[in-house]
């Protein structure tokens, strides 16, 4: 299936729509994830447009891990993390609902399960306040 450019991911990286911005460069936006299945759930979003990981280019691959990895490492200490759990869905069936290529970073605690997968949305001042935790850890 073709990249559709109408995609919320794609309508927040062209400034369409506001999102709950962590970090910016001229690769990728990372920002909270608004229906978190964990305290301080944030999506890592390349710039170039892919549906998912099937038919991105293995360049942006290339770079978005890092930053990934960055993030992770970030969170964990932001949000005072056990563990952190990466996830990357790919299509309907893989259980992707944004057809923009995205990384879920989600930091875990001990003996506690993740929240049900884009179902309960967060307030927007708790989601202000961990952008700005994570930012300082970034920064
Ligand atoms: P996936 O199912 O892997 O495609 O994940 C999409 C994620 O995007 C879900 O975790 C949603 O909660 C999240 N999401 C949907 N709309 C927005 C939005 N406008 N801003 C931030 N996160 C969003």
């Amino acid at each position: 299936m073709a990249y559709d450019t109408s995609n919320i991911f794609a309508r927040i990286l062209r400034g369409e729509i506001p999102c709950h911005k962590v970090y910016e460069d001229a690769d990728a936006v990372v920002f909270m994830d608004v229906m978190p299945q964990t305290a301080g759930h944030t999506l890592v979003v390349p710039k170039a447009p892919s549906r998912n990981l099937l038919d991105a280019d293995p360049a942006v691959l290339a770079k978005i891990i890092p930053l990934v990895q960055k993030v992770a490492v970030a969170a964990k200490a932001a949000f005072n993390a056990d563990g952190i759990s990466i996830a990357q869905f790919n299509e309907s069936a893989g259980g992707q609902t944004v057809f923009h290529l995205h990384f879920h970073v989600m930091p875990r605690y001990e003996g506690q399960p993740l929240q049900i997968h884009a179902r309960q949305m967060e307030d927007a001042a708790v989601l202000a306040a961990n952008a700005e935790k994570l930012k300082a850890a970034l920064a």
